[in-house]
């Protein structure tokens, strides 16, 4: 089994790559793609774990991009990206950047409401990863303003309170010419968890070259309905958990979903033929 969709501490999962990478062996999978949420960090770990040790797994270098189409959220998986230095690994750093600057401006609108938390706080919150508002939350929260995270986000800094600031985000179209151009795979993320599902054809239609068909929240109707859509596009079929090491006991853990050995040698054979 190759679990295609992994989150490590370079976005907002709780294990380093080396822990999650040596918990993937451990349970036995053949395989695992990091994904980490608008960052490579990840696989610059994982690449000098698996130049340095004999590993009995595969670790296919991943990414997943968050976009917006309209009120949407679209998230796009890239596999096979190996980018040092080039032209996704420039743009990652420039959101990065934004993500910092828009932190500190929900701090400064905080401060008006009469909520101080530094950012050195969030920062530290975050891991030196990337800095979301679920960070800002856990600040406030910590600091004793609020009772939960949840409280942070519905009183302060939910869309539509008054510390909400939006930020930048990739369309799905530059997500899927990034993917291409650093010559990945882009593959359509969770299908099943967008809310206007003709959201779909219109993204296919961008050219988006896989889906993921398998994942803990789609149903075996959903999945029927995805496997005749990826095959009539001729599309990837891929899956994977979106393990955190967070959330409810059962869901989302690492190699609950994904592909079976001979759907990952069509998929790997597809991205050599490229
Ligand atoms: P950001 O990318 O910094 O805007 O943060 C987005 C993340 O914040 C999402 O992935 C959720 O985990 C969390 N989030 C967004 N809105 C809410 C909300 N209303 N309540 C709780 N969590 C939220
Ligand atoms: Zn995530
Ligand atoms: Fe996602
Ligand atoms: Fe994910």
């Amino acid at each position: 089994m190759y679990d295609l969709h992994v989150h490590t501490t370079a976005s907002d999962g709780i294990y380093t790559p080396v822990e999650v990478i040596h918990m993937a062996e451990k349970i036995g999978l053949r395989g695992i793609a990091i994904t980490d949420h608008d960052t490579l960090d990840g696989l610059i770990t994982a690449r000098h774990l698996i130049d340095s040790e004999l590993l009995s797994i595969d670790v296919i270098p991943g990414v997943e991009l968050n976009t917006d189409y309209g009120d949407d959220e679209v998230h796009i998986l890239g596999y096979f990206i190996e980018d040092n230095d080039g032209i996704l690994t420039k743009r990652l750093d420039e959101i990065k950047l934004e993500r910092h600057q828009r932190a500190e401006r929900i701090i400064r609108r905080l401060e008006q409401l009469g909520i101080c938390i530094d950012l050195g706080e969030v920062k530290k919150q975050a891991g030196g990863g990337v800095i979301g508002r679920p960070h800002i939350a856990r600040a406030i929260r910590d600091k004793g303003y609020t009772a939960s995270e949840q409280e942070a986000f519905d009183l302060y800094i939910a869309r539509g309170r008054p510390a909400y600031v939006p930020r930048y985000k990739f369309t799905p179209e530059e997500a899927i010419h990034l993917i291409k151009y650093v010559g990945g795979i882009s593959v359509l993320a969770h299908p099943g968890l967008i809310g206007d599902p003709s959201l779909i054809g219109r993204i296919i239609a961008l050219g988006i070259e896989g889906l993921e068909v398998f994942y803990p929240e789609h149903n075996q109707i959903q999945i029927n309905k995805l496997i005749v859509l990826a095959r009539h596009h001729n599309l990837q079929i891929t899956g994977g958990s979106d393990f955190h090491g967070t959330g409810p006991e059962n869901r989302n853990k690492l190699g609950c979903c994904g592909i079976n050995d001979q759907d990952m040698m069509m998929f790997r054979e597809f991205c050599q033929q490229k």
